[in-house]
């Protein structure tokens, strides 16, 4: 079993839409990005990729890159996926927490969880999104931006112990 952490932070903007874990959310202000700005799938994804030492989305999404102009940061974690179990690797949990002042999250986390766990074909068991605000303090607290951290572990596909033949069994 190995880890990885995630860590990124977006500031909000005028006339976009907020997205987070893949669910719009009601706001006065969205997240500026390359992509559609959805912070938390981005730190969910730097976790697995650096669980399995596969560096960030930076390296395999480069936002210089016009191709993920606008990118569904869905689609992204989907490929993230695809990519980790090419290297030998599957997801076993995720978590997660959302730092903003504004908007409150609790109403719309568990469709979060929920667009993560299809994402990485997980148990949405394994798949935990909270929030929290900063009492105001800080960059979070200014509602200038919102910031997620996040951590993973996954485990390596090959090194499971096979499933019991006929041969086991007598
Ligand atoms: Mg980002």
């Amino acid at each position: 079993m190995f880890v990885g952490i995630g860590y990124d932070v977006h500031k909000f903007t005028e006339g976009r839409k907020l997205i987070l874990g893949g669910v719009e959310i009601p706001h006065e202000k969205g997240l500026e990005a390359h992509s559609d700005g959805d912070v938390l799938l981005h730190a969910v994804m730097d976790a697995l990729l650096g669980a399995c030492g596969l560096g960030d989305i930076g390296i395999h999404f480069p936002d210089t890159d016009d191709r993920y102009r606008g990118a569904s940061s869905m689609e992204l974690l989907k490929t993230v996926r695809e990519k980790m179990e090419v290297e030998g690797y599957e997801p076993v949990n995720v978590d997660a927490v959302i730092v903003a002042q504004a908007p409150k999250m609790a109403p719309y986390s568990e469709f979060m969880k929920i667009n993560i766990a299809e994402a990485l074909a997980l148990h949405p068991a394994r798949v935990n999104v909270k929030a929290t605000t900063t009492e105001g303090l800080g960059f979070e607290g200014r509602k200038e931006g919102i910031s997620v951290q996040a951590v993973a572990s996954v485990e390596e596909i090959g090194h499971r112990p096979p499933p019991a033949g006929p041969k086991d069994r007598t």
